[in-house]
């Protein structure tokens, strides 16, 4: 007789198991599971358990549960059975693949986890828990928590890295920008994002505008074909002037802050830019329910000073300095996109 399941609760079991789950994916790449399978036809658990340096007993539960989470397969090999990746796991887990999210997921591991271990916290007092979470006090997160020491900043660039080369494409080609030749990334990290500008647009030169700890490391991350349409300043956003350009992208910068911190940054980006130039923004616009997608909402959980909006919000922001909407692309990607322009102040003037 078929089992009558109507009314159990699915989706609270699947949530239950949901950091399960999620720290499976997170210690197989740290241990570098994906990556001892990556150019092999398939490895015996002894094979694998052997190069990530881990007793079999452990490696055992950890294969076999990434197997039911569909991250590997495990089959007949001859005599053996034999653990092989998945085409997704070769294409994004595997460290040196060219869309490799494992710099985001080890961001996630060390920096994320440990941040929601104290969601309670959080929730209770309102901030992000960095300081109970790592004993360190930070007036900006940037400066004070990621870029204190080398190997913290180097995988929160990896992070970054790694989510503007799987997201870049879509947000690079989302509008046509062909009346622009020269663009401002501000807050551009490895210079990942401008890249994918300067493929999808042929015309474009590219400046990456960030903090000097991070201008400093630009040489790791360089692509293999070089280009130089693509050139970093080190600043401030806050503090030093902008490169001139006829468009600025602010991709993933304004949900990290305040509305008071958005509109200091938004009169430097309105004062360095032309008239019928371009101001690009990248985040996950929420729904104007406030409802969806998730994603972005979870995100939240472990804001400090930020906050996610919706389209319009970012919209009526930026109209407070004088850009007009002109396009709103979502993407189906991890960030969407929205298309402003400056408006000529005189234009209206009789
Ligand atoms: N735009 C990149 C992307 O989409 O991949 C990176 C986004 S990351 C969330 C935020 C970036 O803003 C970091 O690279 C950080 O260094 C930079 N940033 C933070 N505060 C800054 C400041 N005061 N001046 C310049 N850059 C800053």
């Amino acid at each position: 007789a078929k089992c009558n399941n109507e009314g159990f609760p699915h989706k609270i079991v699947d949530l239950l198991d949901g950091f399960k789950a999620s720290k499976t994916l997170f210690t197989a790449s740290k241990l570098g599971v994906f990556d001892v399978l990556s150019d092999s036809e398939g490895l015996t658990l002894e094979e694998v358990a052997d190069r990530i340096k881990a007793s079999v007993l452990g490696t055992e539960r950890l294969l076999d549960a990434a197997v039911s989470l569909g991250l590997l397969h495990r089959l007949r090999h001859g005599e053996n059975t034999v653990y092989r990746n998945t085409d997704q796991a070769r294409r994004f887990l595997v460290s040196d693949s060219p869309l490799s999210l494992h710099g985001y997921i080890l961001h996630c591991n060390d920096l994320v986890w440990p941040l929601f271990t104290h969601l309670e916290s959080a929730v209770r007092e309102g901030t992000n828990q960095y300081e109970r979470a790592f004993g360190k006090k930070t007036e900006n997160l940037f400066q004070d928590g990621y870029y204190k020491k080398d190997d913290v900043k180097m995988r929160f660039m990896n992070a970054m890295h790694s989510i503007a080369k799987v997201t870049g494409t879509d947000v690079a080609t989302a509008f046509d920008l062909s009346q622009f030749k020269t663009a401002c990334d501000v807050g551009g990290c490895t210079g990942a994002m401008a890249y994918e500008f300067t493929k999808a647009h042929p015309g474009l030169s590219v400046i990456v505008f960030d903090l000097p700890p991070v201008i400093e490391m630009r040489h790791h991350f360089q692509p293999k074909e070089q280009d130089d349409r693509v050139s970093f300043v080190a600043g401030d956003f806050f503090k030093d002037d902008l490169p001139k350009a006829d468009l600025y992208i602010l991709a993933r910068i304004l949900h990290d802050w305040s509305d008071d911190k958005v509109h200091e940054l938004l009169r430097k980006v309105s004062k360095a830019c032309t008239p019928g130039g371009g101001l690009l923004v990248s985040e996950i616009f929420l729904d104007e329910e406030r409802t969806r997608p998730s994603r972005a909402l979870l995100q939240a959980l472990s804001m400090t000073e930020g906050q996610q909006r919706s389209a319009v919000q970012y919209r009526d922001l930026l109209e407070e300095h004088g850009f007009t909407h002109v396009q709103t692309k979502y993407t189906d990607n991890l960030l969407d996109a929205m298309l402003f322009v400056k408006k000529d102040p005189n234009a209206d003037k009789p």
